[in-house]
């Protein structure tokens, strides 16, 4: 069952954190950095990989997991989708994806 807890500071969150959670943090913080640059196609689904962690880093925070509040598909490598108008929509069901990404596509929109 998920928990929703509102009109915490991102602090109170970061406080909240037993040090094992807030190291797993970092650490899931790290592996995305090194995923968009040099993901493992060979080993995993490349944007579901990042959709998996972006659900888990939610769960570490204590936000309800929610992918209408992901926003780390956009730094992938090559992705032209628009930065700025995703961020915007940050939210709501909507994601604007540009034909030309090689990663993203209207029927595969994460
Ligand atoms: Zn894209």
């Amino acid at each position: 069952m998920n928990t929703v807890v509102v009109g915490k500071t991102l602090q109170q969150r970061i406080n909240d954190m037993t040090p094992v959670e807030h190291a797993a943090l970092t650490a899931l913080h790290r592996l995305l950095d090194e995923i968009v640059d040099s993901p493992r196609t060979e080993k995993y689904d490349v944007n579901v990989f990042i959709e998996d962690i972006e659900h888990t880093m939610q769960g570490l925070w204590g936000f309800t997991r929610d992918r209408d509040f992901h926003i780390h598909w956009l730094r992938r490598a090559g992705c032209t989708c628009p930065k700025l108008d995703n961020h915007e929509l940050m939210g709501a069901p909507y994601r604007i994806i540009t034909e030309n990404c090689p990663h993203h596509t209207k029927e595969n929109p994460f």
